[in-house]
This record gives C-alpha cells, structure tokens and sequence, in this order.
C-alpha cells in the first residue's frame, strides 16, 4: 500500500484525488490551509490546517509514515511549496510537484507584467479609476491605500474583519467563470483595468479573454519562484508518475 500526501486548496488538486482516490494499492490523504469556509468535497481522507513549518510537515510525514508527496497547491502558495521541498528531503520520500502553465500573453492583450501586488499598487496609482481586483481575499490590504480607486474585489469568502479594505465592493463567487458573465461584469461596473494573478488553468481565464475582447488593461501578477524538484503540467501527467511509483513498489513487494 502506498500512502500518498496531496497538498491541496485548488481544484486540480479536487480531481487528483478524485481520479486515485479509488485505485487498489493507493491510500489518499489530502491536506488544506483551511482558508475555504466550504472546501469542494473531496475523496479519500482530509486534514485541514498549518502543519506547523518544515518540522511540523516534516512529523507529519514520519508520523503518517506517508511514502510520496503530491504538492498540487496554488502555483502562488510558495511557502508550503518550499516546505514540502524541505520536509520531503529530510524524510527522505519522492515529492511530485503539479503546476499548471501560466498564461501567456497574445498579441491582443493589454498587459503590464508585475512581480507581486505592492508592484501592481504601485503601478495603478494615477492610471486607473475603476478596477476589478481578483487576487483573492488575503491581500486586498494592499491596495487600500488608493482611495481615488473604485474596486469590484471578488473573493470566494469574505475578507477578515482586521484587513484595511480598499474603497469598492466585495463580490464573493467562485469560480470557473464564464466569458459571457466576464464581459457583462467588465461593461456593467465600468472596469477600466483588471488585477490578476497569473494562475493559469481555465477556470478563471474568461476574465483575460474578456478583456481582449473589451480593450481593458490588464495588470498581470507573474508567479513566484518555485522550488527545485521533478513538475508536472497537469492531473493526467501527475497520475502517471504515481501509477509508475505503484509499478515499483509492487516490483518490490511493498
Ligand atoms: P502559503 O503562503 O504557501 O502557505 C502559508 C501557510 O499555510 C503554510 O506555511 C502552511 O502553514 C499553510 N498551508 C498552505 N497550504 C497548505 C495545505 N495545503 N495544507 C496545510 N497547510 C497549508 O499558501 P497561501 O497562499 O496562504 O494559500 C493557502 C492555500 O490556499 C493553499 O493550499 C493554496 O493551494 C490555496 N490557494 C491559494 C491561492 C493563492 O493565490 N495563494 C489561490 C487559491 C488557492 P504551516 O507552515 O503551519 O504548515
């Protein structure tokens, strides 16, 4: 029996487990932060909250006595990325990393590139009126210091009552969104440029295309550095480095 770790809080993460959860020879647990008041429901068996940094995740791994390591984690979730990296060394198990490509920019696109969101701040102070901010709840923060800025900020659950919220409305939806409601979004709140992380996936990409369509600015979070180590693109890829794992240990009578 293999025991596979899946860090989770995103929907590849969701189909992951989905797709191993039921295979004979593969025991799932899948791990959130926990920041989703209602996580999507997941297969398997789940445990919610911080591990408690390297040495936290590095007990729980021992303890658990967990053979691999799935980090399918938001590709902007750097820090439990770069303690997964640790603790799996130390334990010394495999650890798979599954990142979905960023999008790129096309040759109709608005876009001005930026390497986190002080820079994006930053860049929107004197350029814009009226801007649609999805980088989701935790560092709205950042922004409400524009006070000659309109936001439209949406986020899957409320911010927390001690975040500084910039001058706007909140929004709370999930997605995957549609182009239709994308664009409808943009024209009816007057959006003049978009604030985006570079997720990547499909899930929210209608908001880019609407865009295009629309002529309105984009200003682009590219992602953090991720830490060294064997990456895979998509679920699909993930599951076939773990059915090649089952291979071996099945070869060596695990
Ligand atoms: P982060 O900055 O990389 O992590 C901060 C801390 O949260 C970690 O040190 C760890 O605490 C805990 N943590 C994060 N992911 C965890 C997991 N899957 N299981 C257990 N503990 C976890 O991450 P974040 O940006 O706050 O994101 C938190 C979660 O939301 C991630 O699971 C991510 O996949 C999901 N998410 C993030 C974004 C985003 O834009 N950042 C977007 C969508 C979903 P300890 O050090 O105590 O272990």
């Amino acid at each position: 029996m293999l025991r596979v770790l899946i860090l989770g809080g995103i929907g590849d993460a969701v189909e992951l487990a989905i797709k191993i959860a039921n295979i004979p020879g593969i025991e799932v647990i899948t791990s959130l932060a926990g920041r989703t008041r209602e996580p999507a429901n997941l297969p398997g068996n789940v445990r919610t909250g911080g591990f408690g940094g390297v040495r936290g995740l590095t007990n729980y791994l021992r303890e658990m006595q967990i053979d691999l390591l799935i980090d399918a984690t938001h590709p902007f979730a750097n820090q439990i990325s770069e303690n997964a990296a640790a603790a799996t060394q130390e334990v010394g198990i495999p650890r798979l990393m599954v990142i979905r490509p960023p999008w790129e920019k096309l040759e109709d696109d608005d876009w001005l590139e930026v390497e986190d969101n002080l820079a994006a701040a930053t860049t929107l102070a004197n350029r814009a009126k009226r801007v649609f901010l999805t980088i989701g709840r935790q560092e709205i923060g950042t922004f409400a210091h524009l006070q000659e800025i309109w936001f439209l900020m949406r986020m899957i659950d409320p911010p927390n009552t001690d975040v500084i919220i910039p001058p706007g409305l909140i929004l709370c939806d999930r997605g995957p969104f549609n182009l239709e409601n994308e664009q409808e979004i943009l024209l009816k709140y007057n959006i003049d440029t978009i604030v985006s992380k570079n997720s990547g996936g499909n899930a929210t990409y209608p908001k880019i295309i609407a865009a295009r369509k629309l002529g309105i600015k984009v200003v682009m979070v590219n992602r953090p550095p991720v830490p060294p180590g064997k990456q895979v693109a998509d679920v699909d890829s993930a599951c076939k480095w773990l059915f090649d794992k089952l291979d071996i240990s099945l070869q060596n009578g695990k």
